[in-house]
């Protein structure tokens, strides 16, 4: 087994694993439900301040771990009320994370790896290439650290920042079962929606979990094509393919999949793409959000509006749900498809062009551990160790498959 980029990390432990690291020290079991209380409901991360453990025990968690949190070293706000922090995990990789404001209701959109494999061509995590997958501590503490930062609990977490959480299945997984755990954060299973590029093992694998989360797909185009330009995984998980894992998971959970469709000018927004796109989704039970582009860099436009609203037409009209969702946060590229990381970006893959039915696997490392070398950053120097250097030089399985597939082929963007 791979192990944690920071295995001492506090925030790395599940509840399993505080009752197993008391009893080792020869402490009682209930000083797991304690500690957790204090780091995931209290949000305070000082052993000194945990003041009903004896100043002894303190010192010796003190000794034992690494208490230090991730850090927010930026922060942007937009004229809508959403909010873009840039974090250093206790991993030392910068992220970015966005909180949006929906009435009194707080929804936090975390990152699962530093940028992202599949390099969709209009989306600047894509752009800005891939270093490694995030530890579930590291998904984890994201929440808990904007938490801690607004002052008040955050009601909805959506797992749509940087990266595509199903090539980090194990780490979003864990992450999620230590938020939602009722001795750890506690926040209800249907308050998580995982948002996925189509990687099907992933979606088989939700199902197969138990864990009753939603699930979102970023679908963009209703033929292979058009996809296989827009997000470049699709040549190796097709259309056909998707639509079946999708019926599979419906069958499996019986619940309503939403369907994400940004549209682009006179590329994704004709009539015909809004019929093709009823035919597609025939028989499935799908909400679907289209979503006005963003800015972005690569030439992709927003679309007309009346396009817009026409295309939803053809949709209602065959009987489906639907709404034009309204952009968060574009004033502070903190958008969905904007977000970078800045700094961490490493030069972007060559384009791809990939064999259809070439499979990129799924990661296997149990916990989302591994990944590509974590980029040293001096301004987190506070943080006691982080033991396994060697092990985080080891990319996953899946993502190195892609970068062989990238640098053996040309052809279009993404
Ligand atoms: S849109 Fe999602 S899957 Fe595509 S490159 Fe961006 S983060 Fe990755």
């Amino acid at each position: 087994m791979d192990k944690l980029i920071n295995e001492n990390s506090i925030f790395e432990h599940d509840f399993d694993d505080w009752v197993k690291f008391f009893s080792a020290v020869g402490q009682p079991s209930y000083r797991a439900g304690q500690i957790c209380a204090w780091i995931w409901r209290r949000r305070v991360f000082d052993p000194e301040d945990m003041t009903d453990f004896g100043k002894d025990l303190r010192a010796r968690l003190a000794e034992l771990l690494d208490f230090s949190p991730p850090e927010i070293i930026r922060e942007d706000k937009s004229r809508d009320g959403t909010r873009k922090f840039l974090i250093v995990t206790t991993g030392r990789a910068k992220v970015e994370t966005t909180l949006i404001k929906h009435g009194e209701r707080l929804t936090a959109c975390l990152s699962t790896q530093v940028g992202c494999p599949v390099g969709c061509p209009f989306c600047a995590t894509g752009s800005a290439g891939f270093e490694r997958n995030l530890s579930g501590g590291e998904i984890a503490e994201q929440l808990v650290l904007m938490e801690k930062h607004v002052g008040r609990e955050i009601n909805n977490v959506v797992l749509m920042g940087m990266g595509e959480p199903f090539l980090n299945t194990d780490a979003v997984l864990r992450a999620i079962r230590m938020l939602n755990d009722p001795k750890m954060r506690g926040l209800g299973v249907r308050h998580f929606t995982i948002s996925t590029a189509g990687i099907t093992p992933g979606i088989a694998a939700l199902a197969a979990s138990g864990l009753g989360v939603r699930l979102a797909v970023s679908l963009h185009a209703p033929n292979d094509e058009l996809r296989d330009e827009l997000i470049p995984c699709n040549t190796n998980y097709p259309l056909k393919e998707l639509v079946a894992a999708l019926k599979n998971y419906q069958i499996t959970t019986g619940d309503r999949v939403t369907i994400e469709y940004a549209l682009f000018k006179k590329k994704n927004d004709s009539l015909e793409h809004a019929r093709q796109l009823v035919r597609l989704l025939h028989g499935l039970h799908v909400y679907v959000n289209l979503i006005p582009a963003n800015e972005n860099k690569n030439g992709y436009e927003r679309s007309a509006p009346e396009d817009v609203l026409r295309f939803q037409s053809i949709l209602k009209s065959a009987g489906f749900e639907s709404e034009i969702r309204a952009e968060h946060g574009g004033d502070i590229t903190a958008a969905c498809g904007q977000l970078k990381g800045e700094e961490n970006a490493s030069p972007r893959p060559e384009p791809a062009t990939r064999e259809r039915g070439e499979r990129m696997s799924e990661q296997k490392t149990p916990r989302g551990r591994g990944g590509a070398p974590c980029r040293k950053n001096p301004s987190v120097g506070k943080l006691k160790s982080s033991k396994n250097t060697n092990d985080t030089k080891r990319p996953n399985d899946s993502t190195n498959a892609m970068r062989r597939r990238r640098s053996s082929s040309n052809g279009r963007a993404g």
